[in-house]
């Protein structure tokens, strides 16, 4: 899983550079095709469900599941890009959001709450933590920014398969409570917060894949594969030169 992850990092460091207003969402998923090809891997989105693309490109009022295009970035935009490989049986999954150009203050914060999220999250990924236990400490530091809480998308289990068992929501329901457990050594999981700089709401568009906000404010979505070990959460989504906690100078990640 570590190989399959690494992969998906590596592909995040190809791109970045990338990520400049005037380039299409479509050339960043060329890229994304040829770094996977490249390193051996296998495009797990590519015809999931029928989806049509390699990445899964949201920009700005995007939230989630967006079809890679036409569209050109423009300075100001948070774009935020899925990618997801499958590399000798398992599987590595990672979103990572880019602010193009000179993002406004609001749409900065929107990506610095859901960075702190997905950090308390993997924080939370030890043993002896309870799945909750892990959920509401992104639960608590979304709903302490007063942003947008996504509730229609949930993290999940990964190995083998991309989507495994258990769910991982971003917020805690009586329901999860009742099929609560202790998190264990050896357990991967994909931590995966949502979050909208209005409202929480969200709605499909008519392509049958594109998640937006129904209030047309910016969202950001930040994930990362996330090993439960005894020394600790260790991140499987990582590439050369990076570590968890990021460093400062970190792009996207
Ligand atoms: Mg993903
Ligand atoms: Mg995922």
């Amino acid at each position: 899983m570590a190989e399959a992850g690494e992969m998906v990092a590596r592909t995040f460091q190809k791109i970045a550079p990338m990520i400049e207003p005037g380039v299409t969402t479509q050339e960043i998923d060329d890229a994304v095709r040829d770094s996977i090809l490249d390193l051996g891997g296998k495009a797990l989105f590519l015809g999931y469900h029928g989806f049509p693309a390699h990445s899964c490109i949201s920009v700005n009022e995007e939230v989630v599941h967006g079809i890679p295009g036409s569209r050109q970035l423009k300075s100001g935009d948070l774009v935020s890009i899925d990618i997801g490989i499958e590399s000798s049986g398992f599987c590595g999954d990672s979103a990572r959001s880019f602010l193009v150009g000179e993002p406004a203050e609001e749409t900065l914060n929107v990506l610095t709450v859901c960075r702190a999220a997905l950090a308390r999250g993997i924080e939370g990924a030890v043993p002896g933590n309870t799945l909750c236990g892990l959920i509401s400490g992104i639960e608590e530091v979304i709903e302490a920014s007063g942003l947008g809480l996504v509730r229609e998308f949930v993290g999940h289990g990964i190995g083998r398969n991309m989507h495994e068992e258990p769910q991982v929501p971003n917020f805690v329901s009586p329901d999860l409570e009742k099929r609560d457990f202790e998190l264990r050594e050896g357990l991967v999981l994909a931590i995966e917060p949502m979050v909208n700089g209005g409202g929480a709401g969200v709605k499909t568009l008519k392509d049958g894949w594109t998640v937006v906000t129904k209030d047309g404010q910016v969202s950001a979505h930040c994930e990362h594969t996330v090993a439960i070990t005894a020394e600790g959460p260790r991140v499987l989504t990582l590439g050369p030169g990076e570590s968890w906690p990021p460093l400062p100078e970190a792009v996207g990640q």
